[in-house]
């Protein structure tokens, strides 16, 4: 099964994504992972990303597409994939269905007033990526799962919030519609508890 996860920032897509790719053996590429970790190691394509993902802006879409092309020859793609942050453009989207289409893409659904605190609070681990919200932890700095140190990602700040959610109004939401055309659209309501939401997801692919 190759399928995108769309939505706003804060949706809950990486959470949803980790137990969907468990329950149907196939891997989870976040782009936002794979810059930050460029951007953490220092590699050209992270020195070029850096500025624009600390701000909230997109990175130039050649970079991102010679990227995820690169990321789906390789053989685990082999039986599919769950992209998480890809595609975020028109092109991005067109270059994708060039590359290796996806067979559906689920929308998560989720108002912006609940995106803000749900994003304020988030947290993620350096060690896992895992990521948790401060209203279900014990301890802000210490990962639950695996003891790692926890942070808050630069572009988590109130200030630069604003910001992404404008980015995904004008130029990812149109997407909803580009796949909706496509046929290839499962809108889910990303507001309930995340067990809620996975059930609603898997009811979704399973048709
Ligand atoms: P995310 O972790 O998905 O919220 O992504 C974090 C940041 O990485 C975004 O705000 C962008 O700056 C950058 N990014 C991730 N995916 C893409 C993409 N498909 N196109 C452009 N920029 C991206």
């Amino acid at each position: 099964m190759k399928l995108v996860f769309l939505g706003p920032p804060g949706a809950g897509k990486g959470t949803q994504a980790e137990k969907i790719c468990q329950e149907m053996s196939i891997p989870h590429i976040s782009t936002g992972d794979m810059l930050r970790s460029a951007i953490a190691s220092a590699t050209p394509t992270g020195l070029r990303a850096k500025a624009f993902v600390e701000t909230g802006a997109l990175v130039p879409d050649e970079v991102l597409i010679d990227m995820v092309r690169d990321r789906l020859n390789e053989a685990d793609c082999a039986n599919g994939y769950l992209l998480d942050g890809f595609p975020r453009t028109v092109h991005q989207a067109q270059a994708l269905d060039e590359i290796k289409a996806p067979d559906m893409v689920v929308d998560m659904e989720v108002e912006d007033e609940h995106l803000l605190s749900r994003l304020t609070g988030r947290r993620v681990c350096r060690a896992c990526q895992g990521t948790f919200h401060i209203s279900t932890l014990k301890d802000e700095n210490v990962c639950p799962s695996c003891g790692g140190e926890l942070y808050r990602r630069k572009d988590d700040a109130p200030e630069t919030i604003q910001n992404r959610l404008n980015v995904y109004h004008t130029q990812t939401a149109p997407l909803i519609d580009f796949y909706r055309r496509a046929g290839k659209l499962a809108p889910v309501n990303g507001e309930g508890t995340p067990e809620e939401v996975t059930a609603a997801i898997l009811r979704a692919l399973r048709g």
